[in-house]
């Protein structure tokens, strides 16, 4: 069965796929790449469950193949949990968008105490199916915020990211380590199952 997956992230689609490859979930997975027309989805919904889900939606209509979306973000305990779904936009720049939102995110958090550099990853990864069946689910990274950056590796707020139980951020872990603890893995995992219990009944 082929599945496409919906994001343009070049850097989060390989996460996605690498994730997915690990599992052993009988599918093919295709980019978004490869449907140019496909239609921009922007993101009004106030839940990474809500985005997650117009991203697939949209994209399973468009191609007539069950849609993979995820939506996912970092929420800080001294920013109320922001910047949560706004995570991918936080600080409005155009240009090195990931350092100028993580460099935000470090100076709105530069008075908070340590319990107050608490924050997690989430993720909610959905698949929407052409009969209309919707499969949701989530997964979540708890950790603490450096600060300062360290390390190159993932995409996004890693540099300033430490996991629950670790002392290196998620961009000094290796891909696999990552994928192993991370929100998106977690999520992927149980949507693996949920699809692998919905194609068994089909
Ligand atoms: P989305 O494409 O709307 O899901 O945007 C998610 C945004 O949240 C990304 O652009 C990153 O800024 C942030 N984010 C989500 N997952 C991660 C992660 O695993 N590492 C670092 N940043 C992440």
């Amino acid at each position: 069965m082929q599945f496409v997956l919906a994001t343009r992230n070049a850097k989060k689609a390989e996460e996605l796929q690498r994730i997915l490859a690990e599992i052993s979930l009988d599918i093919q997975i295709v980019t978004i790449d490869q449907f140019p027309d496909a239609p921009e989805v922007e993101e009004t919904q106030a839940t990474f469950v809500g985005n997650a889900l117009l991203k697939a939606r949209a994209l399973c209509e468009f191609t007539g193949l069950p849609a993979i979306a995820d939506d996912s973000g970092l929420c800080v305990a001294a920013l109320n949990a922001d910047p949560g779904v706004l995570s991918a936009r936080w600080s409005g720049a155009t240009e090195n968008v990931d350092q100028a939102n993580l460099e935000l995110v470090l100076k709105q958090v530069a008075d908070a105490t340590t319990a107050n550099r608490d924050a997690n990853f989430t993720c909610a990864a959905v698949v929407v199916f052409p009969d209309g069946t919707e499969l949701v689910a989530l997964g979540i990274m708890t950790g603490t915020l450096l600060t300062k950056p360290a390390g190159e590796n993932g995409f996004g707020y890693d540099p300033i990211f430490v996991p629950t139980g670790f002392t290196k951020s998620t961009a000094q872990l290796l891909p696999a380590e990552k994928d192993g603890i991370s929100h998106r893995g977690k999520a992927l995992l149980d949507l693996a199952k949920q699809i692998a219990s919905y194609i068994s009944k089909s």
